[in-house]
Parts: C-alpha cells; structure tokens; sequence
C-alpha cells in the first residue's frame, strides 16, 4: 500500500475540527476488501445479501446462507454489520427465477418480492439470526419499503424468525440477542412517512442510487438518460437534507450507503448537512477520510448551504469540485 493511502486507512475518520465521522463499508462479497481497509472502517453500513444469491444455480439453503454471513460477520467483530434483506428484481434479477415484467424498477423487486415469498424471507432472517449468536454485531436493513404496511409486516416475520432461532439457540444454551432494525429510504414515499416509522426503527439507511432513481424518474443504468441521472441535482440535495432534519428531530439514527457517500463531492456535501455516517465501497474509503481531514466542519456547511441555493446540479458540481480542488 501507498504510505498516504496507509496512513488514512489507519486513523479514523474526523472533519479538519475533529468532528467524528463514522466511516462504513459497502459489501457484498467477503474476498473483496483488504485487511488494512477492513481495519480502517466502522463497520459495514451495507451487506448485499443478493450478491452471494446472483452467483448460485439455485437458491442457497438456510445452512448455507447461515455459514455465509456467519463469515462475514466474523470479518468484523465488535463492529456493527448491517445486514440488508434479498434486494432482487429491478436490475439484478436472479439467474434461476425469471421474472418478465415491463417495469422492473417499478416492479417486483425487493421486500415486494420477499414479502410475497414469506418463505424465502423467513429463511433468510433465520439464516441471518442463527449466524449472529455469539457474535451479536448483525444489525438488519430492508430494502425498498414504500410504506409502512410493508415495514409491519416484515416486522411480523422477523418477529417469527426471532422466536424460533431463539429456542434453537437456547437448547444449546446459548442467547440470541435481538438485532437492530432499519429500512432503506429509497423510495420517494417513505420519505413522507419518516414520523410513521419512530418506535418501529432503530435506524434508517439512505440509499441515494435509488432515491435518484425514483425521484427523478430516470432509470439508473440506461447510457441514454445518463445525462439526466445526477444525484446532485438540487432536488435530491433537498430531500437529502428533509431526511437529516427529520431524523434528527426524530432521535432516528441515520447513514448514506448510495455511491454518493463514497464520491469526494457528495461526502463533503452529505457532512456539510450534517450526516455524519457514510457507508462506501472499498477503493473510496482511503479518499474521503483524507479529504475529511483536510477541511472543517463549518467550511463544509458553508458551502453546502451555497450550493443548495443553486438550480442547477452542473453548478453544485462546479462549485464543489472547485472547493475540493483548492483544498489539495
Ligand atoms: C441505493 O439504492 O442507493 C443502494 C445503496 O442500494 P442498491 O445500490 O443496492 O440498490
Ligand atoms: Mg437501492
């Protein structure tokens, strides 16, 4: 490793003012960190759990989904882990179960599609429950609640899930302790509803690629509204920041896991609003807690309190680049 890229891997992650930012990991598959990376994190703010099932011929049984995220909670201990439920349909359709839809993104996807398979949910959450005993670091996150009949019903099943993995773990004489629960907020609704969900909680996870997505209503991977897919549009900023007021005024602990957090630009923004819990992928971790370090907390809501007085997201960028730019 580089000595810079060493060096900011090592410490943990401040504002230039020593303001705390937690720093956690996106994953999805357990070979693909580093040692000195996975030490320079707080944890991972976001496990794909569809990642493992993408790369099966069949749907893995709750033996081997138990294993699986047994070693990846055993990667981190003392470190939370958040655990995200079967996050399928939309783009990442899985090989062995067709789905045909006009609408993929606006279809069958997510705790839509495990909601309807209750089996498949309940085998998951058993798998993932039975894999924490011991390690007590797993917390969970559902992926694309729309409102908060899908979260109660989920809460059901978890609540189902928690009792049976709680004989099983007592007739070994050991305890299982309940995991902290969170959903997405990826889904323009929910974002209406945030008082709704104080009391069924314990934290929220802002997923910024898909709140992108539906907020603007352009699909995330099509080349040819690429051009019209920019999470810093002024509107995505203003709804980001309505979470983090809201949140707050709320006590609901809350973290960015979209791409977002991991681009220099949108991290400085997301700590100028006061987010203070970024989760990203591997290779983005080095870089935004040295730029963290290079920069106050108050230059950062400065600027982010400018910006957002822009209408246009070419100049948000502009501008903010420029910023990072000057800051070396
Ligand atoms: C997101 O939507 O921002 C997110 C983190 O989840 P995914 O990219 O897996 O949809
Ligand atoms: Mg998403």
């Amino acid at each position: 490793l580089d000595k810079t890229v060493e060096s900011a891997l090592a410490k943990c992650a401040v504002t230039k003012d020593n303001q705390r930012v937690y720093v956690h990991l996106n994953a999805g598959l357990s070979a693909d960190t580093s040692i000195a990376v996975n030490r320079g994190v707080d944890g991972v703010g976001l496990y794909r759990t569809e990642v493992p099932f993408l790369l099966q011929r069949s749907f893995p049984s709750e033996e081997e989904q138990t294993a699986q995220y047994r070693s990846i909670l055993a990667l981190y201990p003392n470190k939370p882990v958040v655990m995200r439920t079967l996050d399928i349909g939309g783009d990442k359709p899985l090989p062995y179960l067709s789905i045909e839809e006009d609408n993929p993104f606006l279809g069958w996807r997510g705790i839509r599609f495990t909601l309807d398979h209750p089996e498949i949910f309940l085998i998951q959450v058993r798998a993932m429950l039975k894999a924490s005993i011991g390690l007590d670091n797993m917390d969970i996150l559902l992926p694309m609640i729309s409102g908060v009949a899908e979260l109660d019903e989920s809460i059901i099943l978890i609540e189902r899930a928690f009792e049976e993995v709680s004989k099983h773990a007592q007739q070994q004489g050991k305890v299982l302790h309940r995991p902290r629960l969170g959903i997405m907020i990826e889904v323009p609704s929910i974002l209406y509803q945030l008082p709704a969900l104080k009391g069924k909680v314990d934290f929220i996870s802002v997923g910024s690629n898909d709140l992108t997505q539906y907020l603007l209503a352009v699909d995330r991977n099509n080349a040819r509204v690429a051009n019209v897919y920019d999470a810093l549009h002024p509107a995505v900023l203003h709804a980001l920041k309505h979470i983090l007021t809201s949140s707050q005024q709320l006590g609901i602990p809350v973290s960015v896991c979209g791409e977002l957090a991991g681009d220099p630009v949108g991290a400085l923004l997301l700590v100028g609003m006061g987010y203070r819990s970024l989760s990203m992928n591997t290779r983005n971790v080095a870089k935004i807690k040295y730029i963290l370090r290079q920069i106050t907390s108050d230059e950062m809501s400065a600027l982010t309190q400018q910006v957002m007085m822009s209408s246009l997201a070419t100049d948000v960028r502009a501008t903010t680049t420029r910023f990072v730019e000057d800051k070396g």
